[in-house]
């Protein structure tokens, strides 16, 4: 497996909707190329139905106490004034990509007023489309498809006389899976958008690659990451073994849907006078109390008494996909389970994206800049990718834009990028070890679901803990032994990303938003502090 060396002036990693809207706002200040470790259509972005939050003229203040009330007590206040501060240009400059938001706005659940732009209910597949339209009509942006990055290039790797200073990162080492060549790419600025992590969980409503990828490579490279304990989970997630991660939504609930358990009674009025209609991570622990409680796989939604003409036509989506896998909604209860759905934790960073490692920046769902602090404010998640993607160009343009650009550090890293070793793997491919690897997968997902859920306890995450251990020390060892294969990177950041959650959950003493442990039930406001590793 030979190296090949390519450059550019920036390199993001990432074709959601942040690493997107970075591309097209910074090939106007140099070249830019984007890996995508699948098709560029994939990721959570196209995914988000509800919208994009962001307020009117005299909202702003409002905008910023739902945000804090539902972060419960653990907002950073600056990165909260500064993203949704810069959430109308956001918007703006989606408009000027072409995204047709509708001109009535969306009310969700936690806003007090109306501020969700959207289109449809399919805000996120528009908003991906519009962008790649741009994207692809750039000449100063190239696209490279099925391109998965291994790990982050840092020159204290490269030259260990570097000691001194911040660490700085160069590019990226990056498997093409087509040709199964490993390509060195270097930049002068390096952008992670990588996206979420529910794949650490058995049952998540994001796509499959959601893996931490961004999350675990930033931290090998010496950054910090914070706030990983605070999962978001969507409660009712499809129960079924060849569909892990289609969402039965929380409309159906409102329009008067009945969770029973495997008995076939009513249980949600039990923990929250709301029932069904309880906030949703409300809803999340009562299904997983009752999950525990009867030792069955999952709980029920009974929407039969709405009828089968309301459920065909208010619901086709759902009733046709659900038919398709055996489960007639009009005549037999929906079996759910709660999955994980939103990271509010990531890479510890500025609003801009700026990281612990020079040239290195953090962008969208990968990053933790303190917006969401313990619980997220619905349709919060695309506005901090957007407003994040803006402010990160903004930070570049001022610091190393056109002449100012530092001449002396442009020929230190040229001298760096001569020391760059080409990639170096095992020749050994083995398709028996790749079954194992498999397995580890599985393992490290019920782990994580089993003792790092919705309900966690102090014995629970010490046993998640120990045996984190020697899944990792497993892992390694196939890593360094064998040729490389995406299975195998992705095992790699999953079980690191699950190892860094269990750390983060073992700090908070206490319950916080949607952190909830059994053995410290109460919020302390003295411990209102981030967990970072
Ligand atoms: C079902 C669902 C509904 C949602 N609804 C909403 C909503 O209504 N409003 C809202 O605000 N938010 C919503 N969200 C959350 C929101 O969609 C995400 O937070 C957001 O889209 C994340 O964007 P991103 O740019 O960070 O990453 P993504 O859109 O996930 O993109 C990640 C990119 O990184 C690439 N990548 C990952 N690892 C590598 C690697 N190693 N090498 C190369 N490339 C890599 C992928 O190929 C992909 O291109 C929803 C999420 C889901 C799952």
């Amino acid at each position: 497996m030979s190296s090949v060396l390519r450059s550019s002036d920036f390199l993001v990693v990432g074709g959601g909707i942040s690493g997107l809207l970075f591309a097209l706002e910074a090939s106007k200040l140099g070249n830019v190329r984007i890996l995508a470790k699948k098709e560029l259509t994939e990721g959570n972005t196209p995914w988000a139905q509800g919208g994009i939050a962001a307020h009117q003229i005299d909202d702003l203040e409002a905008h910023k106490r739902d945000t804090l009330k539902a972060g419960a007590g653990l907002c950073r206040e600056f990165a909260v004034e500064k993203l949704l501060g810069t959430a109308p240009d956001s918007i703006a400059l989606l408009r000027k990509y072409g995204v047709n938001f509708e001109p009535h706005l969306g009310l969700e659940g936690g806003h007090s007023a109306r501020r969700i732009h959207h289109v449809q209910d399919q805000t996120g597949k528009a908003i991906h489309a519009a962008l790649i339209d741009s994207i692809r009509a750039n000449k100063n942006i190239e696209v490279v498809e099925n391109c998965i990055a291994i790990d982050l290039i840092i020159d204290r790797k490269v030259d260990p006389w570097r000691f001194h200073s911040k660490p700085q990162c160069l590019g990226v080492y990056a498997l093409d899976k087509k040709t199964n060549r490993v390509a060195t790419y270097v930049a002068d600025e390096i952008i992670l958008a990588t996206g979420g992590a529910g794949k650490v969980y058995l049952y998540t409503s994001n796509w499959e690659g959601a893996t931490g990828d961004g999350i675990a490579m930033a931290y090998r490279a010496g950054c910090r990451v914070s706030n990983l304990e605070f999962m978001q989970f969507h409660p009712t997630c499809l129960f079924h073994r060849e569909s892990r991660n289609f969402l039965i939504t929380e409309a159906l609930r409102g329009d008067g849907a009945i969770l029973i358990d495997h008995k076939g009674n009513a249980f949600a009025k039990k923990y929250h006078e709301k029932a069904e209609l309880a906030p949703r991570d409300i809803v999340a622990r009562a299904i997983d109390a009752e999950i525990k409680k009867s030792r069955a796989e999952c709980v029920y939604l009974d929407a039969r008494h709405l009828g089968s003409q309301f459920l065909e036509e208010h619901y086709p989506q759902m009733f046709s996909r659900c038919l398709e896998l055996g489960i007639d909604i009009r005549t037999e209860p929906i079996p759910v389970v709660p999955a994980a759905h939103y990271l509010c934790g990531g890479v510890l960073c500025e609003p801009d994206g700026t990281t612990d490692v020079s040239h290195l920046y953090v962008l969208g769902e990968s990053a933790c800049t303190g917006l969401h602090g313990a619980n997220r404010l619905a349709s919060n998640s695309l506005l901090e990718c957007a407003a994040m993607a803006q402010l990160c160009v903004e930070t570049i343009r001022s610091r190393f834009g056109g002449a100012a650009k530092n001449a002396e550090d442009s020929s230190d890293k040229a001298a760096l990028r001569k020391l760059i070793r080409p990639w170096q793997s095992p020749a050994v491919r083995d398709d028996d070890e790749l079954i194992v690897i498999t397995h580890m997968w599985n393992e490290v997902r019920h782990l994580m679901s089993n003792y790092v859920g919705i309900v966690r306890s102090n014995k629970r995450l010490e046993r998640a803990h120990q045996r984190l251990v020697n899944l990792l020390n497993e892992v390694k060892s196939y890593y360094d032994n064998l040729a490389i294969h995406p299975h195998i990177i992705e095992l790699r950041n999953i079980t690191l990303v699950a190892h860094l959650t269990i750390l983060c959950a073992r700090k908070r003493k206490e319950s916080r938003g949607i952190h909830y442990n059994i053995d410290w039930p109460e919020t302390k406001p003295a411990r209102a502090r981030d967990s970072i590793v």
